[in-house]
């Protein structure tokens, strides 16, 4: 406190000698330094300290109006903000000291003080005050923060390893204060054991002054048994030589927030339909097992692949709703299958893994393997219905080429269509020919993509005679692929992978859209009555594309070419296979007057009485039955039944693969109207083909 400022005393004193005497002595002692105001009885006292301000206030204990250490307490009560000190006589030494528990800053004795001690005592006494008033302010800021924080508190004393902990720490913990005493025991012995460890490291860390504070989250034992997760934040005090001597802090309870995280983080980890995990928490798993194999061979693991067979037709035809449970049921039954240490996963849509980290031999895999395939082989019962499903499933083991989870998953996944290409319902191990293959595939499909955009596709162009005629018809278009490393490549070469990686989509368009301009060049140049036609091919999935028909129309336009000269062929497999809706979709493209024929008929089974209800002009008989027309199976009768049938229909026949005289004979005696095959020609490029147009041979002198 600054000298100069005089301190404004409040003296209460009866005494008036007493009270002259000490004016005497601050008088003496320092003029200037102390203004004094005088009351001889208390309640006046109490009065001028409402009307003025006072430092600090002089007291003398034996007043007219109180007596002794109640005065005392009636003044700090009415101006606690006042600092007081007392004026005691030499025989009542027990009540000073009585008086300084009871709040006086300090005390003065009659007759043993001079001037200099006086302002001394004052001066200490508002100094201690203020210093002793922001304290309480600050611990009372902090007890009502923590109280507001539901927060407790504990203050550890490092010396006696004692711990004071809170009401509201113990209350926490469902115990009252009296409950709990005092022993660190009270808090560590509670604590989850997985906790004990990290606590008592983050504890040690922080008294080396690693660590600028001390926090922890921790699980500790409720009075109900169960765990509460708290966060504990805490400071040391440390002495000059860096000891450590206290450390006091709060413990928050976060149960509520932890339990949203972990249920965020299982969320994230699991799939919410099967509530199995899912595919990032299958490899977050799947990496732990590739690290350890990695760093100990001898800790073989497996990963098992399965996916459900046709489970798109299922679900499109029983709907969603039912397919979710069957995902369900079947989820169920093939978590019975795995043992206790694995893991599976539904990696979303029909599939799911599994993860064996530990096996010791290949056929621990294969067993869980052919037990996942038999749960699947009892019908699922679903609202009545008896749902048939199977799953194929591809194996991986460890090995050592395997740097990353993807190559496993993608082996798994390899052999898992292998098992698919073997029939339903099957398993195969994976193994390097396979991957020899899929990199083949790859490859190739990587070049596909490619020969779209470089234009690599040509169409060959196969003739089509007309047997009353015996001159070329039409012609179908069949695409070829120019491979700038494997010369021309056939359909068989590529149009299964084409399909399967969707772009046999971009492939017929281009077909389309090209052979209809061929076909109007030709139609130009060679003028026929009727007009030459083109046939060509369609995959069952351009057919659900649903711009299909304007597309075909655009193309139309374009050329100018008459619609019922391009005849679409669509095989009766994909028709089958594409059953929803079918007839809405030809009918649309009959729409345009293009012309409708079915391709490979006879192959897939489809009953011939069903044959009516498509929209279609014409049948192309399979090659199959015209090759084996003269062998002893009988197939003449087919055939016949077959051209018969479809003249009922009002439907033109083309009979494919005709190879010999003999089976042209066999065919015009039918009555069928159109052949194809290497007895007239193969296909061939667009040069050829018009060669053979320019020429117009006529067919009929080969049959005879
Ligand atoms: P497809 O529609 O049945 O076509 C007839 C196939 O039989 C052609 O094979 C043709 O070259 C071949 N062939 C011709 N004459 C004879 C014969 O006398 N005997 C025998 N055994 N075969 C003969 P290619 O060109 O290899 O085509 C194979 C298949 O590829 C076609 O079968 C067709 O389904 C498909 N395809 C061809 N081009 C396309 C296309 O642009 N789009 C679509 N989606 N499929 C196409
Ligand atoms: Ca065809
Ligand atoms: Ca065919």
């Amino acid at each position: 406190m600054d000298d100069k400022v005089s301190i404004h005393l409040l003296l209460i004193e009866d005494d008036t000698v007493d009270a002259l005497s000490l004016y005497d002595l601050l008088e003496k002692a320092d003029p200037s330094g102390v203004k004094v105001s005088h009351v001889q009885r208390f309640a006046d006292g109490l009065d001028l300290v409402h009307q003025e301000h006072f430092d600090v206030v002089l007291l003398d204990l034996s007043l007219p109006d109180t007596q002794g250490l109640d005065t005392l307490d009636q003044l700090c009560r009415f101006v606690p903000e006042l600092p007081v000190v007392v004026l005691t006589g030499v025989d009542s030494q027990t009540t000073a000291a009585e008086a300084l528990r009871q709040g006086a800053q300090d005390f003065l004795v009659k007759g043993s003080i001079d001037g200099q001690l006086i302002i001394r005592s004052l001066r200490y006494a508002i100094e201690r005050h203020r210093a002793q008033g922001a304290l309480r302010e600050s611990q009372e800021r902090y007890e009502l923060a923590a109280r507001a924080a539901n927060d407790g508190l504990w203050d550890w004393n490092l010396h006696t390893n004692r711990i004071y902990y809170s009401p509201r720490w113990a209350l926490m913990l469902g115990y009252s204060e009296e409950e709990i005493g005092d022993s660190p025991t009270e808090w560590f012995l509670r604590l989850h054991p997985d906790d004990v460890e990290p606590t008592r490291r983050a504890i040690a860390q922080h008294f080396k002054r690693e660590t600028d504070h001390f926090e922890q989250e921790y699980r500790i034992r409720h009075r109900s048994g169960s765990y509460r997760w708290m966060l504990s934040r805490g400071m040391a005090l440390y002495t000059d030589n860096g000891e450590p001597y206290r450390m006091a802090g709060s413990q928050s309870d976060i149960t509520a927030r932890k339990q949203t995280e972990e249920k965020l983080i299982h969320d994230a980890l699991h799939d919410p339909l099967t509530r199995l995990p899912n595919r990032i928490f299958f490899q977050q798993q799947l990496e732990g097992t590739l690290n350890r194999f990695r760093a100990d061979p001898t800790q073989q693991f497996a990963v098992i692949f399965l996916d459900l067979d046709r489970f798109k037709t299922i679900n499109d035809s029983l709907g969603h709703l039912m397919g979710d449970r069957l995902l369900t049921s079947i989820a169920g039954r093939l978590e019975r299958c795995i043992p206790p240490s694995g893991i599976i996963a539904r990696f979303g849509g029909d599939e799911f893994a599994v993860l064996l980290p530990q096996i010791t031999a290949v056929a621990e895999a294969t067993r869980v393997a052919k037990h996942m395939l038999q749960a699947m082989e009892a019908p699922f019962l679903l609202h009545g219905h008896e749902i048939f499903t199977s799953g194929s499933i591809g194996i991986a083991l460890s090995a050592d080429n395997y740097t990353r989870t993807e190559e496993i998953l993608r082996d798994a996944d390899t052999a898992m269509y292998r098992a698919k290409a073997a029939g339903m319902g099957k398993y195969r191990l994976f193994d390097a020919t396979m991957h020899i293959r899929a990199m083949a595939l790859w490859q190739l499909e990587t070049d596909l993509r490619r020969a779209i955009e470089r234009d690599e596709f040509l169409i060959y162009y196969q003739p089509i005679i007309s047997f009353k005629t015996g001159q070329l018809a039409g012609f179908e278009a069949l695409v070829r692929w120019n491979h700038p490393d494997r010369g021309l490549l056939y359909p068989a070469d590529f149009l299964a992978l084409a399909e399967e990686t969707g772009l046999l989509n971009i492939i017929d368009r281009w077909t389309i859209r090209h052979g209809a301009a061929q076909l109007r060049e030709w139609q130009m140049e060679y003028l026929r009555q009727p007009p030459i036609f083109l046939n060509v091919n369609l995959s069952g999935s351009i057919l659900n594309q649903s711009d299909l028909p304007d597309y075909i129309d655009a193309v139309l336009r374009e050329t100018g070419i008459h619609p019922n000269t391009l005849r679409l062929e669509i095989t009766e497999g994909a028709i089958l296979r594409e059953i929803a809706g079918i007839n809405h979709k030809l009918a649309e493209l009959q729409k345009l007057n293009v012309r409708l024929c079915i391709d490979d008929f006879g192959t897939g089974y489809s009953s011939l009485s069903s044959l009516h209800y498509y929209p279609i002009n014409t049948l192309k008989i399979d090659g199959s039955f015209i090759a084996n027309m003269n062998s002893e199976i009988g197939n003449i009768g087919i055939v016949r039944t077959i051209i018969s049938l479809a003249h009922d229909l009002n439907l033109d026949v083309i009979a494919e693969g005709v190879e010999t005289p003999n089976q042209m004979q066999q065919l015009q005696a039918l009555a069928c109207e159109f052949g194809q095959g290497v007895l007239f020609a193969q296909a061939a490029d667009p040069s050829s083909s018009r060669q053979l147009l320019q020429q117009n041979p006529s067919w009929l002198s080969t049959a005879c």
